[in-house]
């Protein structure tokens, strides 16, 4: 997974995550342009839809 600075769109690495629900996560991340930039920020991670269902048995989609 890639992620981009929003302040400066340079390649950013993610540092840590936290779980806010099954199908909701935040991803911690830090700037890799440490010269000019440095930001530390949050980014989300939603489940959205399904694309192809699993072969066998599929786990119901919560939607928390
Ligand atoms: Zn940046």
């Amino acid at each position: 997974m890639r992620v981009n600075c929003p302040h400066c769109s340079t390649k950013a690495i993610i540092t840590g995550s936290k779980d806010l629900a099954v199908n909701n996560i935040e991803l911690y991340c830090q700037c890799m342009n440490t010269q000019s930039c440095g930001a530390s920020f949050v980014f989300a991670l939603e489940y959205k839809h399904t694309t192809q269902l699993p072969n066998q048995a599929p786990t119901p989609v919560t939607t928390e």
